[in-house]
Order: C-alpha cells, then sequence, then structure tokens
C-alpha cells in the first residue's frame, strides 16, 4: 500500500510514549472529538470511533486502556474504496462508561460537550491538537504544497481550534467545504512549526529535507547564468547535512549534540537554501565560512556511525 505523508506522520504519532496522564485524557478527548460517534440506545451509551490506520487504532486502544477500566473493542472492517482496511474502536455499552465519559469532558449533562472544555496547560494544548491531527488531519504531500488541515463538523470545535493553534503563535485559517469546517495552515515555517508541536520530529525533519532540496532548485531556477556544477554540489551538499542533522537528532538526542554545534544545526535547518558565509553570519560570534564548514562537517561526522545509507527523500 503506497503511504501518504499524512499515514507516515501519523504512524509516528501513535508510536510516541502517552506522556502525562493530563495530556493523555487531552489527547483522546479530541481524538473522541474529531469524528466518534455517540450511540444512545434503549440499552444505553456506546463510542465508535474509525481510522485508517492501524497504529492510530492501538494507541487509542491504549489510551482508553490505561485511563479506564472499560471494555474496549477494537475490530477490522475491509473495505473496498482504495483497498484500505478500517480500524474501529469501540467502547460497548457498559457499566462506567458514561462515568468515564463526563470525566473525560466528552460528555456534559447528558449532551456532547464541544466547546466548553479548553484545555489550558501548554502540554495539554499539544496533546490536544495531536489527538485532533490523529483524528481528522491531513496533510498534502509537501513535495507538492505546504497544506495542512483539521476537519470537523462542529463550528464551535473549529472555533476552539482556531484558538488553540493561535495561542502557538500559528498563522491559522478557516474555511467551509461541503458543511465541514476546516481549520487549515499553509506555509512551511507554520507546518513545520506545528508537527514538532504534536510531536512529530521524524516528520519535521523529513518536512525540512524536502524543503532544503525544493528551495535549492527553486534557486537554482531563478539563477540564469548559473555554474551548474557547483549548485549541484551545494543541492548534494545541503541535503547530505540535513540528513546527516536527522539522523543524529534521531540516534542521539538534540539535547546530546554539543552547544556550537548544535547552534550550526539549528541554523542550517532553519535557513536550508543559506550559504556557508550566511551560516556564520548569523552565528554569535560570526563564524568564518571554513569555520562553518568545519562544524558541519563534524555533524556528518557524529551522524556516521547511525547511517544506513538512506536514499529516501531524494
Ligand atoms: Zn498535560
Amino acid at each position: 500500500m503506497y503511504k501518504t505523508f499524512s499515514y507516515t506522520v501519523k504512524d509516528e504519532l501513535a508510536r510516541l510514549k502517552p506522556g502525562n496522564p493530563c495530556c493523555l485524557k487531552a489527547e483522546l478527548l479530541s481524538f473522541l472529538r474529531s469524528g466518534a460517534v455517540l450511540e444512545v440506545g434503549q440499552s444505553g451509551l456506546k463510542v465508535i470511533a474509525t481510522t485508517e490506520n492501524p497504529s492510530v487504532a492501538r494507541r487509542i486502544f491504549r489510551l482508553l486502556k490505561s485511563t479506564s477500566t472499560l471494555q474496549v473493542e477494537i475490530t477490522r472492517k475491509p473495505r473496498r474504496v482504495q483497498n484500505r482496511n478500517l480500524y474501529v474502536v469501540s467502547l460497548p455499552t457498559q457499566p462506567g462508561l458514561k462515568d468515564f465519559l463526563v470525566w473525560l469532558n466528552f460528555l456534559g449533562n447528558g449532551v456532547r460537550t464541544e466547546e466548553t472544555v479548553f484545555p489550558r496547560q501548554r502540554c495539554c494544548r499539544r496533546s490536544y491538537l495531536r489527538g485532533f491531527f490523529l483524528g481528522a488531519g491531513s496533510l498534502i504531500n509537501p513535495n507538492r504544497s505546504y497544506h495542512l488541515e483539521l476537519v470537523t463538523g462542529n463550528c464551535q470545535s473549529a472555533a476552539q481550534l482556531v484558538c488553540l493553534l493561535k495561542s502557538f503563535d500559528l498563522r491559522v485559517r478557516q474555511v467551509k467545504r461541503k458543511g465541514w469546517h476546516v481549520v487549515y495552515l499553509k506555509g512551511g515555517d507554520d507546518i513545520a512549526a506545528f508537527l514538532t508541536l504534536i510531536g512529530a520530529v521524524t516528520s519535521r525533519l523529513e518536512l525540512e529535507n524536502i524543503r532544503v532540496v525544493k528551495g535549492v532548485r527553486n534557486k537554482v531556477n531563478r539563477l540564469v547564468n548559473c555554474d551548474t556544477a557547483n549548485l549541484n554540489k551545494t543541492v548534494a551538499a545541503a541535503s547530505r547535512q540535513v540528513a546527516a542533522i536527522r539522523c543524529l537528532v534521531d540516534n542521539v538526542g538534540l539535547d546530546n549534540v554539543p552547544r556550537p554545534l548544535r547552534e550550526v544545526l539549528c541554523l542550517r535547518l532553519k535557513y536550508p537554501e543559506a550559504t556557508l558565509k550566511e551560516l556564520g553570519q548569523q552565528l554569535d560570534p560570526p563564524l568564518g565560512k571554513s569555520g562553518v564548514n568545519h562544524r558541519l562537517r563534524r555533524l556528518e561526522q557524529m551522524a556516521a556511525p547511525f547511517r544506513f545509507d538512506s536514499k529516501e527523500g531524494f
């Protein structure tokens, strides 16, 4: 099965450690709000949530199990559409279900609450966004364009998402599409920031990688009388550096990279198109071209033991 960029981001998120108990609750709440169906039958309540991504289903199952003693069911529904299965996570009618949903703030006075609960703490706001993205978010392949959206049928839910995204200084926009409320982000910077916020660090680096290649390509196109051989070298070097940096962060963790190197690393990610000279000028105190080159080489050397000749994305 072809995996979209969205799918890969969700896969990464689904594998994150669950986090603080407060965040766990926020993530579950937003996931359920993003698309779960609450059935009120004669025998009682029932909650059904569906996803295309099996690892997302497993994560929600695990979150439900770690916050309650309820019976949770997970089933697979084969679908003809695009040959993709659907995974259904459900909470069947049972004692304690209503109390749990009230505790979660999903239910208040017997009806769904969409607007009343707003996670205040920063950690929980991030988890809330993650849960919503897992349930109703998508992202266009950044090779094509930069567009990330969260979709909801409820206007209060949409308004809340807008507030949440604004609380992280993201330039959020909103549109109505066939009765749905679409809250979306445009532009590589905001999407990269969003991915970091929700914890998709590897996907963010993948995005930066694509931006480097696209950025340099655009630069190539802009220049008329350019020295192609030199620019190809620039493309290759910048891509190599970002790939090495990504690999380092994955394996060693950003905090374990020595500070002088970390500064250059962050600048390279922030300004993928910049020349060594431009990068050096951003440092405090400024550093010459050969100094920057030396540090980038060190980073590549540090990453070397972890490399497995990854060609993906190029
Ligand atoms: Zn929290």
